[in-house]
Order: structure tokens, then C-alpha cells, then sequence
């Protein structure tokens, strides 16, 4: 590598600019060339130190500040699953639409508790509507297609 094409590159070098395969070449020559390494120390000698200002903080402000990350670090974390998506405006919403949705299962389960109650009561009563017929309450009919004529009354 030429001086020529070193010197442009020095400041670049210094700052962390280069690709490593230029800052390598450019460190080689370095180590090899003493005029180029002389100006190298001369440019970061002439080269000021980053000014970073110091931050001017009041307790006031240490105190909003502590305040915020408190109200940050207190939030809960947010549930992005829709189940659990629930605006907080809306809870009493959702806790009618559970109130009724347990109201509607008690009363099926009541009325099935009511009906099988019945049931059961049914079951254990003795028979009184059953009528049995015996032989002897049956008679032939008084007229048969096989033994008369084909019309009835003949
Ligand atoms: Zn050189």
C-alpha cells in the first residue's frame, strides 16, 4: 500500500470506519512506514477528545424519573392472547354475559334434577292405570267375514 493512499485513510482507520481487510493493510503499513506512523500520531494528537456533556439532573427530576421506571416496573405484563385481551372499561360486560351463562346452566340442571325427581316418583308408584284383560273379557266379534256372508247383518 502506497503512503499516498494511506493518508486518506488514517482518520477512517482511527474511527473504526475501515473494512477489516483495509484497516489491516492500513495497520501494516504502519508498523512499516515511519513517516505515515509520525502523522498518524500527529492526527490523533490534533484530534480533541469526544466532548460528551455531563447531564445536569435535579432531584426533582431523579424523582420523576424514579417515579416513571416505579409505574413501568409496577405494569403487569400484557396478555396479547384474545382471551385476555379485556379492556377494563368493559369488565362488568363480561361478568353479566358469565352471570347469565351460569344462570341458564343452573336452570337446565334444575329442571333435569326437577324431571328426574318426577321420574323416580313415577317409577315407585304402584301401576293404577294398567288395565289387564283375561280371557274371559274377550268375546268373538259378532260378525266374521269367514263364517257369514260378505256383508255385515246378513
Ligand atoms: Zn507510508
Amino acid at each position: 500500500m502506497r503512503c499516498t493512499a494511506v493518508h486518506p485513510l488514517l482518520v477512517g482507520y482511527r474511527d473504526g470506519e475501515l473494512s477489516p481487510g483495509e484497516a489491516v493493510r492500513v495497520r501494516e503499513h504502519l508498523d512499516g512506514c515511519r513517516p505515515c506512523a509520525e502523522l498518524d500520531d500527529a492526527l490523533m494528537a490534533a484530534t480533541p477528545e469526544p466532548f460528551l456533556p455531563t447531564p445536569t439532573v435535579g432531584a426533582e427530576d431523579e424523582l420523576r424519573l424514579s417515579r416513571a421506571l416505579d409505574d413501568v416496573r409496577v405494569a403487569p405484563p400484557e396478555m396479547h392472547h384474545p382471551l385476555f385481551d379485556i379492556d377494563a372499561s368493559r369488565v362488568w360486560t363480561h361478568v353479566a354475559w358469565a352471570a347469565a351463562l351460569l344462570l341458564c346452566i343452573g336452570w337446565g340442571w334444575s329442571n333435569y334434577q326437577h324431571a328426574a325427581m318426577l321420574q323416580a316418583q313415577l317409577d315407585a308408584a304402584p301401576a293404577q292405570n294398567e288395565t289387564v284383560l283375561d280371557e274371559a273379557g274377550f268375546r268373538p266379534a259378532s260378525w266374521a267375514p269367514s263364517e257369514s256372508g260378505s256383508e255385515p247383518g246378513e
